[in-house]
């Protein structure tokens, strides 16, 4: 074949938040990979979007100039709808979100993303524990959060809007 090159490989490279953790399915002719961002979300980009530097977040940084326009709040550099997202999804037949299988321990590893800190959880012979400990600290972290974000609103929103 007249044009192979090399295969690409950008697997574990980053561009600003974005980290490529594998290969994705191309986006019609372009390779793409699956990207996590630092703030926990994850997107697939095209090989050339990530080169040119034109995505480097999941859409949290981009929404943080724009913010306004998507709704989205940022507090100490944490979206409060992404807690939000968060802490509303469940179990799901593939995992539940930070709670990750260690085969070397073989252990369930449980962990939390708060302000850009990944939050040891500990591991756990039994799945239902390692959610439970993940859930425990979604109530810690997030609930907290938001709670905190919610009484502050209540303060800057006028009285008696009533929703
Ligand atoms: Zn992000």
């Amino acid at each position: 074949m007249a044009h192979t090159t090399a295969r690409l490989d950008l697997t574990g490279q980053r561009f600003g938040k974005l980290t490529v953790v594998a290969r994705a399915e191309n986006v019609g002719p372009r390779t793409a990979w699956l990207c996590r961002c630092d703030c926990g979300g994850e997107r697939v980009v095209k090989t050339v979007h990530l080169r040119a530097g034109k995505v480097k977040s999941c859409g949290c940084v981009r929404a943080l100039h724009s913010d306004s326009a998507l709704g989205l709040h940022y507090v100490d550099g944490t979206c409060v709808e992404m807690l939000r997202a968060n802490t509303r999804r469940s179990n799901n037949k593939s995992g539940v979100v930070g709670v990750v299988w260690q085969p070397e321990s073989r252990r369930w590893q449980a962990t939390i993303m708060f302000k850009g800190t990944r939050h040891n959880l500990g591991k756990y012979e039994r799945f239902d524990d390692a959610v439970q400990a993940r859930r425990e600290a979604e109530a810690l972290y997030y609930e907290s959060f938001l709670a905190d974000y919610d009484a502050k609103q209540a303060m800057t929103e006028p009285a008696g809007a009533g929703s």
